[in-house]
């Protein structure tokens, strides 16, 4: 039988996302401050050959699932070539990609080719204008272009992943889940979570799952869960007249955290067990020091030994990472 990685509440690891930069070209109102973000040196961040080897590691150890992502993953140079590497791995049956979608007209095509089979894209408004206003950066008509070429390509499903602000956003809830029924897009709503850089988050500003669900089902016809094998974060629905699905990942009102199967890697070598995770394992420095495949593999056993149970956010005790949502990698 092959070999299972599993923590102390006996959840099993198959799922890696990996950071591949800190970078990038957005600014997220819920992720990013305007201005004062300081970058890893290029030096400090794992190479294409450590990731690679990182991953056969993981993959030995029962990991098929990778997730490239960041910080903007796109802004990393050459990532196609990294995708291929992944690819090559032969325990690695899925490698996907999470991207606000700026330079998918320029790489989509390369990525495919590279090796890719799935891509979400972050797009939080409709409006172009709004749209602006959370990222900070005019790019609507890029992003909307390269959904639409995705859709010519063999890759999916293209899920679109929007976070939800009270107050900001809340209001294109019916036009996103129009848009599900009317294009291939799985739409996946998630919750704003404490996790990004000085975004002043509190409870009011969260849009509960529950609320999202109710006002959809106000207007279009009632959802119905999706049954679904292996662990995901987000609860799947369809429409109940089979036109469309929606995701909720509900990680501030209803977490996933005991089914939860996934660790990360970040761009500078760290291995996070939990996104809110207080402790980090040092892999790039074992990677650099020329420890073996078995003792850097005995380090990523203890460490998932220890993962935490859960995350304790909106709740006494519950303690902010040093580390933003685009330094760990979302
Ligand atoms: N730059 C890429 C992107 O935006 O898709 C990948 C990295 S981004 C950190 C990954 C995902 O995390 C995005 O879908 C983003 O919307 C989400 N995210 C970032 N900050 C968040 C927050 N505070 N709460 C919930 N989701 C967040
Ligand atoms: Fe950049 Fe993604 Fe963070 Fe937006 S959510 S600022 S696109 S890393």
């Amino acid at each position: 039988m092959s070999y299972q990685l599993t923590d102390s509440f006996g959840r099993i690891i198959n799922n890696m996302r990996i950071s591949v930069t800190d970078r990038c070209n957005f600014r997220c109102q819920y992720c990013m401050p305007e201005e004062g973000m300081v970058w890893m040196k290029k030096n400090e961040l794992l190479t294409f050959e450590e990731i690679e080897r990182t991953v056969q590691i993981v993959a030995r150890l029962g990991v098929s699932k990778i997730r490239l992502t960041g910080g903007e993953p796109l802004m990393r140079k050459e990532l196609p070539l990294l995708v291929q590497k992944i690819a090559r791995i032969p325990e690695v049956h899925d490698i996907a990609l999470t991207t606000n979608g700026y330079f998918l007209t320029e790489q989509a095509v390369d990525l495919y080719n590279a090796g890719l089979k799935r891509i979400t894209v972050s797009m939080d408004s409709l409006d172009a204008s709004k749209f602006a206003e959370v990222t900070r950066r005019d790019y609507f008509d890029n992003v909307w272009t390269g959904l639409d070429l995705l859709q010519t390509l063999p890759i999916g499903p293209i899920k679109i992943n929007v976070v939800l602000m009270r107050g900001v956003n809340e209001d294109e809830i019916e036009k996103f889940a129009g848009l599900a029924r009317t294009r291939p897009f799985i739409i996946r709503f998630i919750e704003y979570m404490p996790i990004g850089a000085g975004d002043g988050w509190d409870y009011s500003k969260v849009v509960p799952t529950r609320e999202i669900i109710a006002r959809i089902e106000e207007h279009f016809p009632k959802l119905v869960p999706v049954e679904y094998h292996g662990a995901q974060p987000a609860d799947r629905f369809r429409f109940e007249d089979g036109k469309g699905e929606l995701g909720f990942i509900s990680s501030v009102s209803e977490p996933f955290c005991s089914h939860c199967n996934r660790i990360r890697i970040t761009s500078d070598g760290k291995l996070r067990t939990c996104l809110f995770s207080l402790h980090e394992t040092d892999l790039k420095s074992m990677l650099r020091s020329g420890e073996s495949d078995e003792s850097i593999s005995r380090a990523i056993v203890a460490a998932v030994w220890k993962k935490e149970e859960g995350h304790l956010i909106n709740q006494p005790g519950f303690v902010k990472p040093q580390r933003t949502m685009s330094q760990i990698g979302g």
